[in-house]
């Protein structure tokens, strides 16, 4: 069975040829960085913020009620710059929870 080891030599060579080029994980197959997550949040709350038809970094819509209640100053949380106003004291909780995965999820009415 001659032919069978050199098979296997072979197929060694080859083995050692694919690992020694290996290359990087592509980009998107990466975990999703810290500052990605960041800057998609900005992004949400810049909408958020444009909803209420005035551009000043306070979110006056209540973001756990989609934007449909009015904010209030009593229930208040800072988050990248921006005040984002609750109506209630629950609402400002959901959000204190997990901030940034509530903001992405957030749903901003069209029109
Ligand atoms: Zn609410």
């Amino acid at each position: 069975m001659l032919t069978r080891s050199n098979c296997c030599v072979a197929a060694i060579a080859v083995m050692v040829a694919v690992t020694g080029c290996r290359k990087e994980p592509p980009a998107k197959e990466r975990a999703k960085s810290d500052a990605e997550t960041q800057s998609r949040v900005v992004a949400k709350l810049a909408k958020a913020d444009e909803y209420d038809g005035t551009i000043d970094h306070i979110v006056s819509k209540c973001p756990n009620c989609a934007l449909h209640m009015d904010g209030t100053h009593e229930h208040v949380l800072q988050v990248s710059g921006y005040t984002l106003r609750f109506c209630a004291e629950h609402c400002k909780k959901e959000y204190e929870k997990d901030t940034a995965n509530a903001i992405l999820a957030l749903k901003i009415p069209e029109d």
